[in-house]
């Protein structure tokens, strides 16, 4: 994967950006590094290795990952299988801000999701229920539309893909166009805004030049944050975060 060359080129292309990529880069590289622990070791151990992963790539606090530790003990294997009970982990007294908190646990439990999307566990018990992940539960946010005009939506948890209505809103389902306002930016990256929930998600065409060049949709949801921006200041709400844990944007 190219990954880290896209993102130093876009780095001199977009460099008001670079921050995020740089986080980007680090959220590939540990989902990477964990997908091959979490393949070959013993799974109750291999937490314990995925914490030592987390803290050295995004510099946690050692209080931090001992918190963590601590947390997590007995219930190991029920966090493998139900990764969403991470997020339950309760910290108290702790310097950082609860919102920083959360997003560390999202990161920390992304793995344990694409290890369940990979193996196409789906928990979710009504399948009829399209609007929402069937491996995760988180809604949809981020889609793209190939060459034959279908639109598949992408969970940014755990990478689950699913084909969905070519038009209408990922939140409250329907598939009116006339309820739905667009945003475009100048790579043709699509905000479609629902006027009845006042969600949006976010839409692109798998044969943009950008994503041609940059074929990584989670890389695109990136790129086109400024749009979002846009969005949020006008009172819509992204329903689920980015793949750096980001929902909204400050
Ligand atoms: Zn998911
Ligand atoms: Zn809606």
């Amino acid at each position: 994967m190219d990954l880290k060359i896209w993102i130093e080129k876009l780095i001199t292309e977009k460099p008001h950006l670079k921050e995020v990529l740089s986080l980007y880069d680090k959220v590939a590289g540990f989902n990477k590094e964990c997908e091959k622990i979490l393949k070959t070791e013993d799974p109750v151990k291999s937490l314990d290795k995925l914490l030592e992963i987390f803290g050295k790539t995004f510099e946690v606090p050692y209080e931090f990952i001992s918190f963590l530790k601590e947390g997590l003990e007995g219930k190991e294997e029920e966090v493998l299988y139900y990764p969403k009970k991470l997020w339950e982990i309760a910290f108290f007294g702790e310097e950082s801000s609860e919102e920083e908190i959360k997003r560390m646990l999202f990161l920390l439990s992304m793995p344990l999701f694409r290890k369940l999307a990979l193996e196409d566990r789906k928990n979710k018990p009504n399948s009829e229920d399209r609007k929402r992940c069937l491996v995760c539960g988180e809604f949809y946010s981020l889609s793209v539309i190939d060459e034959n005009n279908k639109r598949y939506f992408l969970c940014p948890v755990c990478g689950y893909k699913e084909e969905g209505p070519r038009i209408g809103c990922g939140y409250c389902g329907h598939t009116s166009c006339e309820k739905i306002d667009l945003l475009v930016d100048e790579d043709e990256i699509r905000v479609e805004l629902c006027k009845d929930c006042k969600s949006y998600v976010k839409s692109f065409k798998e044969t943009i030049p950008l994503y041609l060049k940059y074929p990584d949709p989670y890389l695109i949801d990136l790129i086109s944050l400024p749009l979002e921006v846009v969005a949020q200041e006008r009172g819509f709400i992204r329903r689920s975060p980015n793949i750096l844990g980001i929902r909204e944007i400050k």
